[in-house]
C-alpha cells in the first residue's frame, strides 16, 4: 500500500504548504517602506479605529520613537500624533 502512503504524505504537504503561503500573505499584507513591519506586531487591528488592519486597503504604518505602529488607514495616524501615548499603550498592553 505504498501508493496510500505517498498520496497521504502529498496531502500533509499541501497542508503545510497552505499553512505556510497563509502566513506569507499576512506578512507581505503589512510589508511598507523598509519599517520592520510585521515582525511582532502585536494588533491585528487599528490602533486608534479599533478597524482590522486592511480593512481599509494597505494598512499605513509609522515608526514612532522606535516603536512600529499600524493603521487601517492614513487617517489614523493624525489622530495617532494628537495623543500618541494613548495608543501606544494599547501596543504595550496587547503584548503577551
Ligand atoms: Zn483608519
Amino acid at each position: 500500500m505504498r501508493t496510500g502512503f505517498w498520496a497521504g504524505v502529498q496531502l500533509g504537504m499541501w497542508g503545510l504548504c497552505g499553512l505556510f503561503l497563509a502566513g506569507c500573505e499576512e506578512k507581505q499584507a503589512s510589508k511598507g517602506d523598509g519599517y520592520p513591519l510585521g515582525d511582532g506586531y502585536p494588533l491585528k487591528v487599528c490602533v486608534v479605529s479599533g478597524e482590522p488592519l486592511g480593512s481599509m486597503g494597505e494598512p499605513a504604518a509609522i515608526v514612532y520613537e522606535g516603536k512600529t505602529v499600524k493603521f487601517c488607514c492614513s487617517g489614523c495616524e493624525g489622530d495617532f500624533r494628537k495623543d500618541p501615548l494613548t495608543y501606544l499603550a494599547k501596543i504595550t498592553n496587547a503584548k503577551p
